[in-house]
């Protein structure tokens, strides 16, 4: 069978998948506190490309897709391994850390790789200098300056007035993980995400909105901190850029308003569109459907702007257009 036909196997598999869950979206209330908790990644997706955030947060239709693509390979692929690889470096990273003298073969020993393909085992033992690299950063770091406390994969959530909530509470607004958070003595706060890829020289401005935003959880956590440096350490790049510090006030007369106006406007546009848009851009390259969305789309064509999944792209009216009339 041609990749040709099996794209169109699984996209009719995934046209077929998508009534019933549409019947069901129904119910949804597609509004900001409708859609919470929302994420920095929740609302990049809604502003990027429309259409992804209906299959993957509407309709959840992208869990279904693996299950579909499963019929067809058993094998992991680059890129599940790759997804994999970037939370194992994740899960070494906060081992190490919060154990100082653990190795990074001691961690690695307690985890269960059994379902990496041969081919894929470089990719994980590649992360030995990078992770390595990383912890004796760390450890230079808290031995120049007075790091009072540090922590690791944190789970923070606000309510929509920006006040702390449980993570997992009905009214929580907005959530993050935080990967690295360093509280110094003067209750000043550095914290760094983990990037598995990316490309230092770049800089941090694709990564703003995301640090500002974790930058102001923090300060909505601590009441003793004023300022907060975010950073993002690119893990196989092995380097690490920090943003300047912003201070307290900043990030509630600032960062707070330019987050909630950014949601808001997101939703905004997709009601006043009608549709949940497919929309071009470096977005697609991680995306789960770009080989039955992009890859199909023909230039300048306005009934292939979600390639092979048009169908569902079209019946995303119905469910904008049923809850106008809620
Ligand atoms: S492939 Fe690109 S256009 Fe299609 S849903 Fe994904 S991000 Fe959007």
């Amino acid at each position: 069978m041609s990749t040709e036909d099996t794209d169109r196997q699984v996209a009719a598999q995934l046209i077929d998948l998508s009534k019933p869950l549409l019947e069901k979206a129904l119910q949804k209330d597609f509004s900001v506190k409708g859609m919470s908790p929302w994420s920095v990644s929740r609302y990049k997706c809604l502003n990027k490309c429309p259409f992804q955030f209906y299959l993957r947060y509407v309709l959840s239709l992208l869990h279904a897709m693996d299950t579909a693509e499963e019929d067809y390979s058993q094998e992991m692929t680059e890129d599940s391994v790759r997804t994999f690889v970037g939370s194992l470096g994740h899960e070494l990273l906060d081992d190490m850390l919060i154990n100082p003298g653990k190795t990074f073969h001691d961690s690695l020993a307690e985890k269960d790789l059994s379902h990496i393909p041969e081919k894929f085992r470089g990719m994980v033992t590649d992360l030995f200098v990078p992770c390595t690299e990383f912890v004796q950063r760390i450890e230079s770091f808290k031995q120049k300056y007075p790091v009072k406390k540090l922590y690791v994969e944190q789970h923070f959530a606000v309510d929509d007035q920006w006040r702390p909530i449980a993570y997992d509470h009905p009214r929580a607004y907005m959530r993050a993980k935080l990967d690295l958070t360093m509280v110094m003595d003067n209750e000043d706060v550095v914290t760094v995400d983990h990037k598995l890829g990316g490309d230092p020289s770049w800089g941090l401005r694709n990564y703003k909105t995301q640090l500002d935003t974790y930058g102001l959880f923090q300060v909505c956590y601590r009441k003793d901190t004023k300022h907060v440096t975010s950073g993002v350490h690119f893990i196989q790049a092995m380097d690490v850029l920090l943003d300047r510090p912003i201070d307290r006030d900043t990030f509630f007369r600032v960062t707070r308003n330019n987050t909630d106006a950014m949601i808001y406007n997101a939703v905004d546009a997709v009601k006043e569109d009608g549709v949940f848009k497919a929309v071009k851009s470096t977005t697609c390259e991680y995306c789960e459907v770009r080989d039955l969305c992009v890859k199909y789309r023909k230039p300048r064509d306005k009934t292939s702007t979600a390639g092979l999944l048009q169908p569902i792209l079209e019946d995303s009216r119905k469910f904008l257009e049923a809850r106008k009339n809620a």
